[in-house]
This record gives structure tokens, C-alpha cells and sequence, in this order.
């Protein structure tokens, strides 16, 4: 079964062709900075490896250049779009509608696009990847994945808000939870690694949006991000956790409308707001050549993190292991380094060495002695959305 994987974000496309269930690479790649007349355009096959700088103005234009590609006569890996079976989207935010993978219809797209106030980064761009997908690959069923379904076990003591009972009760105002398919990927890798499944584990995915889920005998239990993908840590662009009467002193004593608020906290603030760079490789290099903000940017995201854990290691009562994943977690040794320094305490205990080692695999870097492991596991949600898709597929054909 051939399964394209589509993980449409606001100024991005990832994609992959997998033969499932072996799981076989076909093709993968991504298109960057869609929007812009210098987009990244990568498209690698076992033979080719393209990247090519292209302007490419919106998702349509990406995913047809995608489309295209995959059929080309000469680097192409399929003769026609028919060949490809099913189409697996990231979507972000499925409310409480959604615990489980589902097959795309009318009624489970209006819920994404009613959704899309909840989640306005990334919904909106998920929705429109899945109408396109359609369009391209008619043959294919399309099937969602959802970031929120993970988290469906959080207790209602972690998912509710001190807010009268009405707004959980009639309106789902709640915690919610998100990177769910790469917190539950990287969870089971982890368990599996350790051998253990009754296991206390605090998965932190730090990539251009940053949360922590608290893993208890591989269930979500707690998790940073709410009701929407902004609270918790410190991102790339949005802040993390504010006190909510900043937004009451923006609006009433500066005089901020709230939708230059809104902007503001999820699009201005975060390591961009405190530092100008969106990037952590440039705040890192920026930070040793001493730049001030940059250093303590780094500081305020890695003290951050280090509260969290204390927060679910206690929420836990206990903890086998913190593991590390998305762009930062797998790459920064510096803020992995700040995140588990004097933390010796908890059961952390880092080894600078295996630390500063790259490998592309589950890793430890603790020391021999560490009651607590540290890992780094890369994450793969490309291959989780293609699992479940074929999961939900071979039940659909077996229920027929
Ligand atoms: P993701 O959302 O998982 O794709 O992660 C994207 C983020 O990973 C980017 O904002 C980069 O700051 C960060 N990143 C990627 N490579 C590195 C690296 N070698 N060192 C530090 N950060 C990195």
C-alpha cells in the first residue's frame, strides 16, 4: 500500500511516500518558506536528491509541485497519481471531536475548519493540504492525524481550568494538548528502548512550537500546551505562559487592540521577541560571540523547561526518563546542556561527551550512574500519521 504523508504547516510542507506496512521510504522532502519567491523546494528518491530555490506562493503551488514531481517521466517514483492509496494529513487541533484517526468527509472537514479558531497557525493550512489532496489524488482515501488526539487521557484535574464549571461544561474550554503524534511516537520508542511500559517519562519536543508531555505507563497525563498551542514554554515566535491580566494592561492602559495583541503573543514574542532571531542556531551563535539577549533568551527557555520537569515529575510522582526530540531537542546540545545542569537532585545526570556526540538514532547521554536516563529520540510523525493511516485502512477494508 502506497501512503503519501502530508504535514502542512503555516509556511511549509513536509512530505513522504511510504510503502506500508514496511514502512519504506519511497520519496520525501519539503517545501520551505512557501510565500516567498525564495522557497526551499527538497525532493529526495534512494537515486535523486534535488533542492532547488523557487518562488512558491502559496500551499496549491507547493503541493502541485510536489504532485508533479512524483509522476515526473524521468525522477519521478510513480506512473500516475492513482498508484497512491491513501493520503495521511497532520491536523492540529481536533478539539474533543477527534480521539482516534479518522477517514476525511464532509462532516469531519467542517469540524476542522470550526476548529481553526482554536488553532488560526495551523488548522486553516492543514484543512487546505487535505481539499488539495483531494484534488490531486482522487483515487486515494484521505485520512486525518490528529496532534490532540494523544492527550485525550489527561485527567480532568490537569485539563481544566479554574474558570466557572459552565466554560468546561457547554463551550470545551480546556486543555487540550498538542504535538501528540510525535510525543506519543517518541514515547513508545522510548519505552520500548527502556523495556519498560510502567514507566514515568517526560517527553519534551522542542521545535518551532515547544511542549512537554508528562507519560505515565504510556498515557499522556499532563502537557504544557492548553486550550490552544500557545502556553507553556518559550517558542520560537510565541511566548509560553504570561500571566493573562498582561493582556488587560496591554488593552486597557496601552492601548493594544486584541488583535494586535493576539499577533503580538504568538507572532512576535517567544526567542524572536526576546532576541530578533526566530532561529535558534542564530541565537546560539549570536550567544558565544556574547550577545547579551541571546544568552539570556537561552537561559529563560532552558529554567523554563527545568520547572516543567519538576512540575511532572511530581505530578508523576517519579521519573525513569526525560527525553529530547524535534529540531532543538535532537540538535541543541547547548540547551539540552542548560536544561539538565544541576538537576542532579532530580536523578539528572548528564554526560557532557555523549551529549556533544551527533548520532541519528535513540540515544542516551547520561552518565553510567544516572537514576534517571536522558534520551534523545529523533521523531518521525511522517511515519506515526503513515502507521495509523494504515492501521485505520486495513480495519475499514476488513469491516467491508
Ligand atoms: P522543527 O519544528 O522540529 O522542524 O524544528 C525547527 C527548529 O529547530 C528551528 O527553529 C531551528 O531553530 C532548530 N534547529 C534545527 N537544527 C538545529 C541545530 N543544529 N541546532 C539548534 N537548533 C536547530
Amino acid at each position: 500500500m502506497k501512503v503519501l504523508i502530508i504535514n502542512s504547516g503555516s509556511s511549509s510542507i513536509k512530505y513522504q511516500l511510504m510503502l506500508m506496512p514496511t514502512a519504506q521510504v519511497i520519496c520525501q522532502g519539503i517545501v520551505e518558506r512557501i510565500g516567498s519567491q525564495e522557497a526551499v523546494f527538497v525532493y529526495k528518491t534512494d537515486n535523486d536528491e534535488i533542492t532547488k530555490i523557487m518562488p512558491v506562493m502559496n500551499h496549491k503551488e507547493g503541493l502541485e509541485k510536489i504532485a508533479k514531481l512524483l509522476v515526473d517521466p524521468k525522477i519521478g517514483v510513480i506512473k500516475n497519481a492513482g498508484e497512491i492509496d491513501a493520503v495521511g494529513h497532520r491536523v492540529v487541533h481536533g478539539g474533543n471531536s477527534f480521539s482516534k484517526p479518522t477517514i476525511i468527509n464532509q462532516t469531519v472537514k467542517d469540524k476542522i475548519k470550526e476548529l481553526a479558531a482554536l488553532a488560526p497557525l495551523h488548522n486553516p493550512h492543514n484543512l487546505e493540504g487535505i481539499v488539495l489532496a483531494e484534488k490531486f489524488f482522487k483515487n486515494a482515501k484521505q485520512i486525518v492525524v490528529f496532534d490532540t488526539s494523544f492527550h485525550h487521557t489527561i485527567p480532568t484535574k490537569a485539563s481544566k481550568y479554574a474558570i466557572p464549571n459552565k466554560f468546561f461544561d457547554e463551550h470545551g474550554i480546556q486543555v487540550y494538548g498538542f504535538h501528540g503524534i510525535s510525543h506519543k511516537y517518541v514515547s513508545e520508542k522510548a519505552i520500548a528502548y527502556l523495556h519498560k511500559k510502567e514507566s514515568k517519562i517526560i517527553s519534551i519536543h522542542l521545535g518551532n512550537g515547544c511542549s512537554m508531555t508528562a507519560v505515565h505507563n504510556g498515557k499522556s497525563v499532563d502537557h504544557s500546551l492548553g486550550f490552544t498551542p500557545s502556553n507553556g514554554l518559550i517558542m520560537g515566535t510565541r511566548s509560553g505562559d504570561v500571566d493573562h491580566a498582561i493582556i488587560f494592561y496591554l488593552v486597557d492602559t496601552l492601548g493594544y487592540k486584541l488583535d494586535e495583541v493576539k499577533t503580538l503573543l504568538t507572532r512576535e514574542s517567544g526567542m524572536m521577541g526576546l532576541t530578533g532571531y526566530g532561529d535558534l542556531r542564530d541565537i546560539q551563535e549570536e550567544a558565544e560571540k556574547g550577545d547579551k539577549n541571546c544568552l539570556l533568551a537561552l537561559e529563560m527557555n532552558a529554567y523554563r523547561i527545568k520547572k516543567y520537569i519538576g512540575a511532572y515529575a511530581a505530578a508523576m510522582n517519579g521519573l525513569d526518563a526525560v527525553l529530547f526530540t524535534a529540531g532543538i531537542g535532537e540538535n541543541s546540545n547547548k540547551l539540552r546542556d542548560l536544561v539538565c545542569t544541576n538537576m542532579e537532585f532530580l536523578g539528572l545526570e548528564l554526560d557532557a561527551e555523549l551529549n556533544d556526540l551527533r548520532n541519528p538514532e535513540i540515544r542516551e547521554i547520561n552518565t553510567p550512574t544516572s537514576p534517571v536516563k536522558i534520551l534523545v529520540v529523533p521523531t518521525n510523525e511522517e511515519l506515526e500519521i503513515a502507521k495509523e493511516a494504515y492501521k485505520i485502512l486495513t480495519f475499514s477494508l476488513k469491516e467491508h
